[in-house]
């Protein structure tokens, strides 16, 4: 942290959109192709993992004690129960010292209510919601990766509305139609970003 305690001096992109919108693989192919260096932010999480999924690489995952521990000592950059599972998401400020220690501007991948306390904290956050064309691509996208089962399917289309509803609030929405068409996008509007 800076001398004032926070983290003022860092530079935040923000990727949110409904479950299904590409996000996860956008990701990916970011830390890849953008011309400024990104660090992704590896968020805590008190969901079970998913077959193939790696503590400390996808998720930290955390029982609920720990996570309720962790955030009462204010080791939450922001933090929210995603879902309405009962399940709780956050992005440690570890996190964004360790971005900042390897000179890169902090990537997350967080939810829209996490989204928001970024925003209110850090104005000059970069935010980006992530959609897919139409609303019949979530389902098919969901399905198609065959990592939930169908109730959970259920509760993240219903959630992917609520979500579509807060996409104004954010800098720049963009369309993840083709997939490498989006992700130019994505790296034209992080290289031009200047606040
Ligand atoms: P999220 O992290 O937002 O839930 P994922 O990145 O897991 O979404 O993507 C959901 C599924 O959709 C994955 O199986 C992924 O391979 C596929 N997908 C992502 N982007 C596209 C795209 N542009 N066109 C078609 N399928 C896509
Ligand atoms: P999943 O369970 O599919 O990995 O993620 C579910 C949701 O949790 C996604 O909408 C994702 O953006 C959100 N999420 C992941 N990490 C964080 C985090 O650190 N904070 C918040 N607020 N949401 C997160």
């Amino acid at each position: 942290m800076n001398e004032s305690g926070d983290f003022s001096d860092m530079q935040f992109v923000v990727l949110s959109g409904p479950s299904g919108s590409g996000k996860t693989t956008i990701v990916e192919r970011l830390l890849e192709r953008s011309k400024i260096k990104l660090i992704k932010s590896v968020s805590a999480t008190t969901r079970k993992p998913r077959k193939n999924e790696v503590d400390g690489e996808n998720y930290y995952f955390l029982t609920h004690d720990e996570f309720a521990r962790r955030r009462e000592q204010g080791e939450f950059l922001e933090s929210a129960e995603v879902h309405g599972t009962g399940n709780w998401y956050g992005t440690l400020r570890s996190e964004i010292e360790r971005a900042r220690q390897q000179g890169g501007w902090a990537l997350l991948e967080i939810d829209v209510q996490g989204a928001v306390q970024v925003m209110h904290k850090y104005p000059r956050a970069l935010t980006i919601f992530l959609k897919a064309s139409s609303e019949a691509d979530y389902e098919k996208r969901l399905r198609g990766r065959g990592t939930d089962s169908e109730e959970i399917i259920e509760r993240r289309l219903a959630n992917a509305r609520k979500e579509l509803e807060q996409a104004p609030q954010y800098r720049y929405q963009v369309v993840n139609d083709d997939l490498d068409r989006a992700v130019g996008e994505i790296v034209n509007i992080i290289s031009s970003w200047r606040q």
